[in-house]
């Protein structure tokens, strides 16, 4: 069973009344994660529970679906299944985030209105692998090392890569604190 997902949230006031949601996405709808799929039908299970967890407002769930993805071996599509858990906790601003424990990614509090589908956007893109290829076996270019360093060394990465190994060297810079 499904209910309609709301298109803006307050997370605040769903930490406080300890919501769940259910519900689909359609992948259409997410024009970023889209730029990136050979093919963007498809649906995405989404499953979220706002909760006070000690001081921390933290968001729980996940997100399930099938990716399209171009392979960048043989520059075919494949399929990619995302399960994705989510653990976030609602943070106002950097020093807040720095606080969090290591299990929470922080969730920047920019409105008491923010897109929902902004939040699964950001997780499913980082949810897909940097250089993706078929799954082992299954590419049409047969693995071989050499193949795959020059291939590495003539790729040059997308401006969505560079902004994702920037944030995940924000994240890790956070840890270390
Ligand atoms: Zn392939």
């Amino acid at each position: 069973m499904s209910t309609r997902l709301p298109v803006f949230i307050d997370p605040i006031q769903l930490v406080q009344a300890g919501i769940s949601l259910e519900g689909q996405v359609e992948l259409a709808m997410l024009e970023r994660l889209s730029a990136q799929l050979t093919d963007n039908s498809g649906m995405v299970q989404v499953s979220l529970k706002f909760d006070q967890e000690h001081q921390y407002k933290v968001v729980r769930g996940h997100l399930k679906t099938h990716l399209n993805l171009q392979c960048q071996r043989c520059l075919e599509s494949f399929d990619f299944p995302v399960e994705r858990e989510i653990a976030l906790g609602i943070v106002a601003g950097e020093e807040e985030a720095r606080r969090l424990p290591d299990y929470l990614e922080p969730l920047l509090l920019t409105s008491s209105d923010m897109p929902l589908n902004d939040i699964i956007e950001d997780e499913l893109l980082l949810a897909i692998p940097l250089g993706q290829t078929h799954p082992q076996g299954e590419c049409e270019i047969a693995y071989n090392e050499t193949s795959l360093k020059s291939l590495a060394e003539a790729k040059q990465p997308s401006k969505s890569q560079q902004a994702f190994a920037v944030l995940s060297q924000l994240k890790h810079s956070k840890r270390k604190n």
